[in-house]
């Protein structure tokens, strides 16, 4: 059985004050929800949500780190340095990274595995552009991503990470994917994984991300195949993020 995850990705938001009140927000409904709740926030706040989160139900993430363990890399964090302010999760491949910063597949499943050494569990973001979805490409792409983690580390570091399936045309444009859509594309990837490993493909908790909110969460989560989700913009509202903690049932 596998237990939901929500997960917010709060990417360039916030600020001391307000994060604080955005994280007692959530505290106040995390013991009551129904899943396992994550947030990751900018860096900078990591600090602030270790030491307001430490006891608690939710556990903290990064959104982003550079595949050497240390060195001359100016801006860049280490897995190692988000593990030391008590980071369960990375986010690993988002489609801002990719997109924005360059990010291939290849440099990718580094970082996958450079989060995997440094003791966290990458959360592996992957999906296809609306090109690419109305060329038919969505599988060949999603597989593609998966086997460049696949080729360099093999199926067994599937077991200690997360997926999240993040159409890129859904991602902040307030266009979700139907239930169908997402559901087809998360059977794919199980399946995928699951000609190499079943156990390990049933075990893995993959996520849906892309414009999910307190009104559609019910629908998506309560797919075969969606294990719970990865939120932008709602995971920004505590009382819209519990209420898509509280649709992972
Ligand atoms: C995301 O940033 O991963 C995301 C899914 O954003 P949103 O929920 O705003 O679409």
């Amino acid at each position: 059985m596998r237990r939901p995850l929500v997960a917010g990705n709060w990417k360039m938001n916030g600020s001391k004050e307000a994060s604080s009140a955005l994280l007692k927000g959530i505290l106040a409904g995390a013991d009551a929800a129904v899943s396992d709740i994550a947030v990751c926030p900018p860096a900078i706040l990591i600090p602030l949500a270790a030491e307001k989160l430490a006891g608690s139900k939710v556990a903290w993430g990064g959104q982003n780190l550079n595949a050497n363990e240390s060195g001359a890399f100016t801006g860049e964090i280490s897995g190692g340095m988000l593990k030391d302010y008590g980071c369960t999760y990375v986010l690993v491949g988002h489609s801002e990274r990719r997109t924005l910063y360059g990010e291939d597949d290849a440099l990718v499943a580094q970082k996958f595995g450079v989060a995997q050494q440094a003791g966290l569990m990458p959360i592996l973001c992957i999906g296809e552009i609306l090109q690419e979805r109305e060329s038919g490409n969505t599988e060949a792409v999603v597989a593609r991503q998966l086997d460049a983690v696949l080729d360099t580390h093999g199926i067994g570091a599937f077991e200690n990470s997360v997926i999240a399936y993040e159409p890129v045309w859904a991602i902040g444009t307030g266009k979700t994917a139907t239930p169908e859509q997402a559901q087809d594309v998360h059977r794919f990837i199980r399946e995928k994984l699951a000609a190499l490993s079943d156990g390990i493909a049933s075990d893995l908790r993959i996520l849906y991300g892309g414009s999910m909110n307190g009104g559609n969460a019910n629908e998506l989560i309560s797919q075969d195949d969606i294990d719970g989700g990865l939120i932008g913009g709602a995971s920004l509202k505590a009382d819209e993020f519990l209420k898509i903690c509280n649709a992972a049932a």
